[in-house]
């Protein structure tokens, strides 16, 4: 198969049209195309000669990720479950506006996009990991959760407004035209869906450089958000990245003997290094990170973790972002009770961490990372 024509940079694009002799305004109308205007067939494409369309075809492969299911209703967390091209099923999150969490108060929607299909990291809490690892994703199909995603919201009716009841009841109102969404939806990406993106860097990049171009998606790069389990030395890369994309890390345990009971990175990686490889990041960004820690019963909801966790977060000035276990059928891991959660998060707010305790959104539609593929996975296995 050809490879798809998102997984090029714009100067292998540029450089291929300069060898076929085009002028460079036709290179624009085309990342118009598969950008701006999220082309799914050349067809489409009608302000490009026929034959470049043809010699386009020839050349390369165009596709957008499948829409197989997808959960939850307008105004709430929606998860979309995607087919790709090798019939791989990947995960996609859409978190409606919430200043607490990543972005600001003009935040329309948040996407969580996958970087994999399944995870090697084998976290002994995560979904993603229960099948092992699968593939990396290409550009392509991390660039393609968002095309795919504002492709189908544009393709929504806003809701109707509400009828007020005419006065001649008999009378039959003229059917007004189905009015469309806004053109964009998702102006915020995090990376936290299924996969760890830094094992996935060499395509990573490129994608969220698409993502962040003005002519790719022109999301900014404050806007986007990677977060890692803590592999040490793409953190160090990334911390010399001229890009400002924002890294969040998954802690889960302030101490080496807690983390790595559930993280198996904590072997290759263990806290001190990884602390080593945040400062040098928020150093050489100025940029504040966030530490993700979710609350596990029993594991690490101790208060012991109270103390450790707070100095690493003063030593990185970092953010706190708690968030309450989201249970996954077979593992036999559990949320602890709200009282629990809300007494760890008083403790580190009396040491002057900066914390916010999230109520998970789409608790009830499978939404923790890797949920809804192995469902899936699991029907078309007793169906098939
Ligand atoms: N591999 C990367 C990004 C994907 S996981 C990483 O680990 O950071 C995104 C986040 O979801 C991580 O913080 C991960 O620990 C968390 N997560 C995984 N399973 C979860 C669950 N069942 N409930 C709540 N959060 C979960
Ligand atoms: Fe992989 Fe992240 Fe899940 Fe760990 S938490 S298994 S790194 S996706």
């Amino acid at each position: 198969m050809l490879p798809d024509i998102r997984s090029q940079t714009r100067e292998t694009l540029a450089a291929q049209f300069a060898a076929w002799g085009q002028p460079s305004y036709r290179l624009d109308q085309l990342l118009g195309w598969l950008y701006a205007r999220r082309a799914a067939s050349w067809d489409v494409m009608s302000n490009l000669p026929k034959a470049l369309r043809e010699e386009l075809a020839r050349t390369w492969s165009l596709h957008l990720p499948e829409l197989v299911t997808k959960q939850g209703s307008r105004d709430t967390t929606q998860k979309f479950l995607w087919r790709l091209a090798d019939g791989a099923l990947i995960e996609s999150v859409l978190i409606p506006a919430n200043p607490a969490l990543y972005g600001d108060d003009s935040d329309r929607h948040t996407l969580c996009i996958s970087t994999q299909v399944g995870c090697a990291y084998g976290c002994r809490f995560c979904a993603s990991g229960l099948d092992g690892w699968k593939r990396n994703l290409e550009i392509s199909e991390i660039v393609g959760q968002i095309l795919a995603v504002e492709r189908w919201a544009a393709s929504q009716p806003v809701e109707a407004a509400p009828v007020t009841p005419a006065a001649d009841a008999s009378a039959t109102p003229a059917p007004a035209p189905a009015p469309k969404a806004p053109e964009r939806i998702v102006n915020n990406i995090v990376v936290m869906g299924m996969g760890e993106p830094m094992a996935n860097y060499d395509h990573l990049m490129p994608a969220l450089r698409a993502l962040n171009a003005a002519w790719g998606c022109g999301i900014g790069a404050r806007k986007i958000t990677i977060s890692t389990s803590g592999v040490v030395p793409r953190i160090r890369d990334l911390a010399r990245d001229p890009l400002q994309f924002r890294l969040a890390i998954s802690l889960h345990g302030a101490t080496d003997a807690v983390r790595g009971q559930i993280m198996p990175v904590n072997r290759k990686y263990p806290l001190a290094e990884l602390t080593a490889a945040c400062e040098e990041y928020v150093k050489l960004k100025g940029k504040m990170i966030t530490l993700e820690y979710i609350l596990i019963a029993g594991v690490n909801d101790g208060l012991d973790q109270v103390l450790p966790l707070a100095d690493l977060a003063h030593r990185l000035h970092a953010k706190v972002n708690l968030i309450p276990y989201n249970k996954v059928e077979g593992l036999p891991w559990e949320r602890p009770a709200d009282d629990v959660c809300e007494t760890f998060a008083d403790q580190l707010d009396q040491h002057e961490v900066v914390v916010t305790l999230r109520r998970e959104k789409g608790h009830d539609i499978d939404a923790a990372c890797g949920q809804l593929r192995l469902k899936t996975e699991k029907q078309e296995a007793t169906t098939a």
